[in-house]
Order: C-alpha cells, then sequence, then structure tokens
C-alpha cells in the first residue's frame, strides 16, 4: 500500500516523502538557497501544469539554477509521484536545491555546485480551512513587512519565508486564520501561499509589487476577461481591504477563498460577496470542464519525449 503521506523523487527513485533527505550542510537548508513551485491536481488531473514549470523555470533561472532534468522529465515525474501515491487529487512540489558544496565545506563557491531536482505529491490542502470557502477566511493585517523585491524577489518562488511565518503567528494570536503582509511602503502585498484581491464598486484589484505572480491569480484575470469584469494590479492601501466591498484570496492551495472579516471587522457586510462566490464557481466550473487541464494517466502513457 502507498505511504498516505505521498510519494517523492529524489535521486533517480521514487520514495516515501519521509524518505527524503537533504544533508546538513547543503545549502539548500543552511542557506534557504533553493526554489520551488506547487500545482495542484483534482480528480487526477493537473491544473496549468506548463505554467507552474515555466514560473518554476523562471524562479530558478533567477537564482542561477539550472535544474538537471528536462521539462518532460518533470511532467512524467510529477505523474508519477500522484500515481504511485495513489491520489485523485493532491498538491504537488517541484524543488530545485543549490546542490553540495564539496563534502565537509559549509560555504563555497555557488558557483560549483551541482543542482538537485525532488519533487513530491502530497495530499491536497487548502491556504485556510476548506470550509472558508463557504463562509469566509478571517484576515489579520500584520506588523511584520513582506520583505521587499528588491531583497528578495518575491517573484521567484523561494523558502526565505522568515516574513510570512512572523505574521501567520501574528494573525494566530489574533484569532485570525491568515495574515496579510504590508511591503515596507505600506501597501498591501500577500500572506503564507495567497494573493489578495479586493472588490469595489464592481471592479476588482490585486497587489501589484513584492509579491508572488500566483498562477491562481492569473487565473482570476482570465476568469475576469471570460465573465466581462474589469480587473486591475494596483498599490492599495490597508483602508482599502477594510473597506472593500468584497475581497477574497487566491491560492493554488483551494482556489478562491472569500475573505469575511479583516481585522476582526466584517468586509462588506461580513458575508461572502457575489463577485467572489461567481469566480470562486466559475473557476471550478472551468475545472471541472477541463481548461487547462493535464490527466495524469496521459502523462504516464505518453512517451517523455512526446510530451507537450
Ligand atoms: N504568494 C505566495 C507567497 C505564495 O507562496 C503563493 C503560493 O504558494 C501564492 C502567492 C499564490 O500563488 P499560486 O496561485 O501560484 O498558488
Amino acid at each position: 500500500m502507498a505511504p498516505p503521506n505521498g510519494i517523492a523523487y529524489q535521486r533517480g527513485q521514487y520514495v516515501s516523502v519521509s524518505e527524503v533527505s537533504i544533508p546538513l550542510l547543503d545549502p539548500a537548508f543552511t542557506k534557504s538557497d533553493s526554489v520551488f513551485d506547487v500545482v495542484s491536481v483534482r480528480d487526477s488531473r493537473f491544473f496549468r501544469l506548463d505554467d507552474h514549470i515555466a514560473r518554476f523555470l523562471e524562479s530558478a533561472k533567477y537564482v542561477r539554477m539550472a535544474p538537471p532534468c528536462s521539462e518532460d522529465q518533470m511532467k512524467h515525474i510529477a505523474a508519477e509521484c500522484v500515481r504511485r501515491a495513489g491520489f485523485t487529487d493532491a498538491c504537488v512540489y517541484f524543488l530545485c536545491l543549490r546542490g553540495q558544496f564539496p563534502p565537509g565545506a559549509a560555504i563555497a563557491d555557488p558557483r560549483t555546485c551541482d543542482q538537485e531536482f525532488i519533487a513530491y505529491s502530497i495530499p491536497w490542502y487548502t491556504t485556510v480551512p476548506a470550509e472558508c470557502a463557504q463562509t469566509g477566511a478571517h484576515l489579520f493585517i500584520a506588523q511584520t513587512r513582506r520583505a521587499p523585491s528588491t531583497a528578495i524577489n518575491q517573484r521567484c518562488k523561494n523558502f526565505n519565508r522568515m516574513d510570512l511565518t512572523s505574521a501567520q503567528f501574528e494573525a494566530l494570536d489574533a484569532g485570525a486564520h491568515q495574515p496579510v503582509l504590508l511591503s515596507i511602503d505600506g501597501f498591501l502585498t500577500e500572506g503564507p501561499g495567497f494573493n489578495c484581491w479586493i472588490v469595489r464598486d464592481g471592479k476588482l484589484f490585486t497587489p501589484r509589487d513584492d509579491i508572488l505572480e500566483g498562477i491562481t491569480r492569473r487565473t482570476v484575470f482570465d476568469l475576469c476577461r471570460m465573465v466581462e469584469l474589469d480587473a486591475e494590479a494596483a498599490q492599495l492601501q490597508p483602508e482599502d481591504l477594510l473597506s472593500a466591498d468584497e475581497a477574497f484570496l487566491s491560492s493554488t492551495a483551494g482556489g478562491v477563498f472569500p475573505v469575511t472579516q479583516v481585522n476582526g471587522q466584517p468586509v462588506g457586510n461580513g458575508i461572502p460577496g457575489p463577485i467572489t462566490c461567481r469566480l470562486r464557481d466559475v473557476y471550478w466550473d472551468k475545472r471541472a470542464e477541463g481548461w487547462h487541464a493535464t490527466s495524469v494517466a496521459d502523462l504516464i502513457a505518453t512517451p517523455e519525449s512526446a510530451q507537450r
């Protein structure tokens, strides 16, 4: 029987997720010197797999890494991780690690390292409790600021997350589900694992700077075009969120989640808003129709060289 916590691919082998090992002196551990991406699988189909792989490769390029496998291999490995785990719904991670310094060295020239690629599937999860999709999530505007992209390029999906984790503690202490962080300049950015949106007078806005450009954020822009809603990336103040008609989160880990409280105050009239609910439902309807879907079984059946 497959281990319930998922299957990983490391060094040419498929193993249980709990068997993956990263050496103590690997800069991936000692310096968070790694990039990653996460793609979701529902009903045995990946969503926007090509887009996630493209972002993963962009992140790797930015930090001067080259994952040691082709895109076709990545797709095949991702599908194998899901199949071998026996999941129909999953989150699949791609990791590129800087790779070890010479044996025993704690620091060395990072240009000499050979990168390592790891992938793993874990059971599907959501960034806020799943029931929040109906009832709404509660956010807290944290004191901890998001590290600016001039220091850590937030468009590159990275594990430098001390700001997000500190903010998460603040939110939990305040009784909220998740924090949203402001930039150094005081503009709204994002939270751990999600982008934020507000609706004002029927128009949608999402933060523009110091964020990861989420694939779900891109999806929301696409859906807005389909249902003829105006949406724009902009510099938003905390007051824009506090006084919004509606607010929501977008994330690979769960899609679109209404936000019904910020700092203990109701957003709008305190229940999930009509535009948010429409986008949440269209998101899942489009996925059910197979929009941007890649079947796990098709990837397994297709020779790696014929994929894409
Ligand atoms: N922002 C951060 C910091 C994230 O970690 C994530 C996803 O994990 C997102 C935004 C949302 O991105 P996506 O829609 O690609 O999941």
